[in-house]
């Protein structure tokens, strides 16, 4: 609940009445940049209940005092501590569903079902995957759907670039740890976003550990959406007129041909699957059969 003074106040233009402001900190390792969240500091007014403190003595019958969680303003620190923790790269810190581009009807109407579906959505429903050629903004929806579940519902989740993922696997396999100490922060979370899936897969450890990872997370119940350039279907686009290697190698494999058929079919049971165009990429690259 808002004091009346808050009430009272002119709407903020720093934050829009969020209350929370965005911007770009280093990783704690120092490695890369990462979206954070604060309290927006021109409209934040002290909390009356717990002076900031962010909790409160109670009381229990037996006379003990405990501390236990504001209830004014500890699901406001909730959400922006799911959102901190989430790791979306600073790339990122500003997309979301407000500003995305829709370029097609079809495109609109995913927007749509994807913003929807993040304002009902809650930890274990079903993923999404998101796939089709480079530069369709798949990153940016899934981006879009984890700032939503985290800043304005509190929902643990985690981002994490699949190339990434795998080379810090190797660095921590390296280091003497398993696979199944690895990998669990990731089983854990409530729900995981792995962006662009299948880059970079090349050898039968990293399948294996893939494998573990979503499979544990499949039979827990919990919510996975992926990103992926790799097309479902082998058979979708002609490719005498691309020019470039990396996209022409892209096209022409298939999501399963890189991941393995019995991820894939994982896959298949965890998500569903969207397509989303990428309208210049193919206006200027491939010409669709
Ligand atoms: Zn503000
Ligand atoms: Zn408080």
């Amino acid at each position: 609940m808002q004091s009346p003074r808050a009430q009272n106040r002119q709407a903020c233009e720093h934050c829009n009445e969020r209350r929370y402001q965005t911007f770009v900190a280093k990783s704690s390792n120092g490695l890369f940049s990462l979206a954070q969240a604060k309290i927006c500091p021109h409209c934040h007014e002290e909390c009356q209940r717990c002076e900031d403190e962010g909790f409160i003595f109670i009381k229990d019958n037996r006379g003990y005092r405990y501390a236990a969680p504001c209830p004014d303003c500890a699901p406001m620190r909730q959400r922006i501590k799911a959102f901190n923790d989430s790791h979306i790269p600073a790339h990122y810190r500003e997309k979301t569903f407000e500003n995305f581009e829709r370029t097609t009807s079809n495109m609109g109407r995913i927007h749509l079902d994807l913003f929807r579906y993040a304002n009902s959505f809650l930890p274990g429903d079903k993923g999404f995957l998101l796939h089709g050629p480079p530069g369709g903004g798949k990153t940016h929806l899934m981006s879009a759907f984890i700032h939503r579940i985290t800043l304005e519902k509190g929902i643990n989740a985690r981002f994490v670039e699949f190339s990434h993922l795998l080379s810090s696997l190797r660095l921590q396999f390296d280091q003497g740890k398993g696979d199944t100490a690895i990998i669990l922060p990731l089983v854990e979370v409530e729900v995981l976003a792995i962006d662009e899936l299948g880059k970079g897969v090349n050898n039968e450890w990293q399948l294996s550990v893939l494998d573990e990872l979503i499979s544990k997370r499949y039979n827990l119940g919990r919510t996975t959406l992926f990103t992926s350039n790799y097309q479902i279907r082998p058979d979708k686009f002609k490719y005498s007129d691309v020019a470039n290697d990396d996209i022409r190698r892209i096209t022409r494999e298939t999501l399963a041909e890189r991941i393995g058929d019995r991820i894939f079919s994982r896959l298949f049971e965890m998500t569903s699957f969207i397509h989303v165009d990428a309208p210049d990429f193919r206006k200027n690259k491939l010409r669709v059969i």
